[in-house]
């Protein structure tokens, strides 16, 4: 659907009570839809642009009520009588309105990940939150990748801005600069994911080369009058060598800019990928200690960077 005719968009989550997306308590609002395919991606059931099924497979009891009730004929049975499986058609289902066999399904397997939600609707939503928020509060745009809905994000955060609320969002980057322009007179804040400089090793890890995000880092820079924080999530052995840090570091300091938030990747979206039908791809690893991760701080801070680790933010 051509999104520039809906006056709104797609979500899958309101979390209020955040205080790691920007400066006080913030409510967060989550997306659907990104372009990139990060291995660590913690929000699978948001990588899709429009709402799905998300089925859990230990609830499941395979009486096939869903099946029965699917006018789409959308799923299908897999595996034999002692491993049994539900496949679900998600070319199909992107395209559903009615989610019959979530209404069919009496255990709870089945649920819907995301809905269409007015502006309005949101705006009435989240500033109930407004009494939480205290002075520096107020709302995230995260996802998925928010300017993937452009309309939406900036009249969403317009709306906002007008009322007095602190605007901000979470960007991958890779998204045409015509879907980010119009977002900027309403933004005060944004964060902008650097996952790796080199372009071959950014297309390991996010299926997606970083010449467009690169670019897009550049122009925010250079025209956006709020707060630019720029984000790299760290995957131990994939992009914490001192080669990247040193190409992070100058990178940044090329736009202008100079602060970094570090994130440490962790494993906790894993268990939802079963549930969008995704294939869990990041490799085991160990988390980073706490002292390499000040060890990787002190790096960049010796380079010139201001840099705060994980959730150790002063806003
Ligand atoms: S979401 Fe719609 S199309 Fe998909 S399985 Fe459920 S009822 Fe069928
Ligand atoms: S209706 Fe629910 S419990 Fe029954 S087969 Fe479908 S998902 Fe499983």
């Amino acid at each position: 659907m051509d999104q520039s005719k809906l006056n709104g968009g797609y979500i899958f989550d309101i979390q209020g009570f955040s205080v790691h997306d920007g400066p006080g308590c913030r409510t967060l609002i989550f997306l659907k839809g990104c372009p990139l395919r990060c291995l660590w991606c913690s929000n699978p059931e948001g990588i899709r642009p429009f709402p799905e099924p998300l089925y859990k497979e230990t609830k499941c009891l395979f009486d096939l009520y869903c099946l029965q009730a699917c006018p789409h004929k959308a799923i299908t049975l897999i595996g034999d009588k002692d491993t049994p499986r539900l496949q679900f058609d998600r070319e199909k289902c992107s395209r559903c309105v009615t989610y019959d066999c979530v209404s069919a399904c009496l255990t709870g397997a089945l649920a819907k990940g995301g809905y269409y939600i007015t502006t309005e609707d949101l705006y009435d939503r989240i500033k109930r939150d407004r009494q939480y928020w205290g002075e520096k509060g107020g709302i995230t745009l995260t996802g998925g990748e928010p300017f993937a809905q452009p309309e939406f994000a900036s009249a969403l955060l317009k709306r906002c801005y007008e009322a007095f609320i602190h605007t901000a969002v979470e960007t991958c980057g890779d998204i045409p600069w015509k879907n980010i322009e119009p977002s900027l007179p309403w933004l005060e804040w944004i964060f902008f994911d650097l996952k790796h400089i080199d372009a071959a090793s950014h297309k390991e890890l996010t299926s997606s080369t970083n010449s467009l995000i690169l670019e897009n880092a550049r122009q925010l820079a250079g025209k956006f009058e709020g707060r630019l924080v720029f984000r790299l999530p760290l995957v131990p052995g994939l992009n914490d060598s001192d080669e990247n840090i040193r190409a992070t570091a100058g990178f940044i300091l090329s736009t202008g800019r100079n602060e970094l938030n570090i994130l440490p990747v962790h494993h906790l979206g894993r268990e939802k990928y079963q549930l969008a039908g995704i294939v869990y791809k990041l490799p085991g690893f160990e988390m980073t200690p706490r002292e390499k991760l000040v060890e990787i701080q002190n790096r960049f801070t010796s380079l010139g960077i201001t840099c705060y680790l994980g959730s150790e933010t002063p806003f």
